[in-house]
């Protein structure tokens, strides 16, 4: 009876401090009705980045990407692919055989991007990129072949051609001089001219939304969607050509890729933007920029538990008002940290191993607490991924005039993928706030940097049928 009596009073207590943290934390836990006023206005932003005379001054930038196909199942060939701007830099080779049943061989390898590269000069992250292609090809002894190539470059790009892309701007870690404004395929091909021992034939740059849009378009053809929500996020569909004023022609189809990890850096979130969402905003390599992302991506998330863990240490309502170094310390609450600790049947207990590991001393209040932090804040990012998701759907939707939708939405990214309830929050949410869209959620296949690749092979199918 007394170890009953003892948990009742433990569920209790539990119970308690959730609310407590619930009630400190109220304007991150967003309603439905909150979640479809965002949505309403991520859809103006839609509007805004098409529109000829709007996108100029439009915070997300909806920009063509002149892929107007998803994968018919006749791609055949062999390639090469790069893929920067992921967790990893990766270099490719794939062959897809065509007969009857496509067939995809491929040898894959993980270069390392120095940090001084990264935020170095155009010539230093050219030549780099180049060395690791000359690395890879003499180990494949492919170096007499001049390849086509399919370049994955996951930046917001203005593209005029497939294989004509001038880098808006930089995102991420990536701080790289003399790049933004400018076509990185010129880049490229002068790198590898310098060295003048191989050449390659870039055939297309794109987003890496539209690598998993494409990928998972091999194994359903309704997939229209790309996601992605891991370290970063962005999202891209196939819109009507005839929608996209910048883009000559009318029929047809041409996937956009969104770039919606800076809706709101027109001031349109302020009021739903938290200090903790400013705090990672100063805090970062791109001031009042990407803003939505910061929100909501993998790269700020662990950062976002760890700033609310030190103001209520500070207004001593956590751990009895003490702070460690380590707790102090920009990057050292992970956003892992907040899989782990919600992926556990005791995540109370999981709290408590963390905050150890950060030099605290935890009361099982603390603990609770921290549970409860993480829960609010993985619960926020995916709550914010279906208001834009919402927004594109109804979108997609409008443009087809049809009462339903069966799309397929083709994801990618740590958080969606190795977040224990993130998925299952964002697909429920999702069917809440659209209920009139059939939508299924597919995983695209893991880390192999395959997307590239496929793309390549449409990207080469479409330049064949452009060339003949
Ligand atoms: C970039 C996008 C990219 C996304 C996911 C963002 O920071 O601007 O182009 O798709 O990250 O990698
Ligand atoms: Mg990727």
């Amino acid at each position: 009876i007394a170890s009953h009596l003892l948990a009742y009073f433990f569920t209790e207590l539990n119970h308690d401090q959730v609310q407590k943290v619930d009630h400190y934390l109220y304007h991150m836990r967003l309603s439905d009705e909150t979640l479809l006023e965002i949505s309403k206005r991520f859809h103006k932003e839609i509007e805004k980045g098409l529109g000829a005379t709007t996108r100029p001054t439009a915070a997300v930038k909806m920009l063509p990407t002149f892929v107007r196909s998803t994968p018919d199942g006749t791609e055949h060939g062999e390639f090469l692919a790069l893929d920067l701007g992921g967790t990893n830099f990766h270099v490719l080779w794939v062959k897809v055989t065509d007969n009857g049943l496509q067939k995809v061989e491929m040898e894959n390898q993980i270069y390392a991007i120095p940090e001084d590269v990264m935020r170095g000069s155009d010539t230093q992250l050219f030549d780099h990129i180049a060395e690791c292609l000359d690395n890879f090809m003499d180990k494949l002894q492919i170096k007499d072949k001049k390849l086509p190539l399919g370049f994955t470059f996951s930046f917001p790009c203005h593209q005029t051609k497939l294989d004509e892309s001038f880098l808006v701007s930089w995102t991420k870690r990536f701080k790289s001089s003399g790049v933004e404004g400018r076509d990185v395929v010129p880049l490229i091909r002068k790198s590898i001219q310098r060295r003048g021992d191989f050449d390659i034939d870039i055939v297309a740059v794109v987003n890496d939304t539209v690598g998993t849009m494409t990928t998972c378009g091999y194994d359903d053809h309704n997939c229209e969607i790309g996601f992605i929500v891991g370290t970063d996020s962005n999202a891209c569909y196939m819109e009507e050509t005839h929608q996209i004023d910048i883009v000559e022609g009318d029929e047809g189809q041409m996937c956009i890729d969104m770039e919606w990890g800076a809706f709101g850096d027109d001031g349109s979130l302020n009021d739903i933007r938290t200090e903790f969402d400013q705090e990672i905003d100063m805090g970062s390599l791109n001031l009042g920029k990407q803003l939505f992302e910061k929100m909501i991506s993998g790269m700020y998330m662990g950062e976002l538990v760890r700033f609310i863990l030190v103001k209520m240490a500070k207004e001593e309502l956590l751990f009895g008002g003490k702070l460690s170094p380590e707790l102090l310390n920009t990057g050292r609450f992970e956003t892992k940290d907040i899989s782990d600790i919600e992926g556990e049947k005791d995540g109370i207990r999981k709290a408590h191993e963390v905050l150890m590991r950060l030099g605290m001393d935890p009361t099982q209040e603390d603990c609770v607490t921290t549970h409860r932090i993480c829960q609010i804040v993985s619960t926020h990012s995916a709550s914010l991924c279906t208001a834009t998701l919402a927004a594109e759907l109804q979108h997609i939707k409008e443009n087809k005039g049809e009462e339903q939708l069966r799309p397929t939405i083709g994801v990618d990214g740590s958080v969606y993928k190795k977040h224990p309830h993130f998925a299952k929050h964002l697909h429920k949410t999702v069917w809440r706030l659209v209920p009139e869209c059939y939508v299924r959620f597919l995983r695209s296949e893991d880390g192999s940097g395959k997307d590239a690749a496929m793309v390549t092979a449409v990207a080469y199918r479409l330049a064949d049928q452009h060339r003949a």
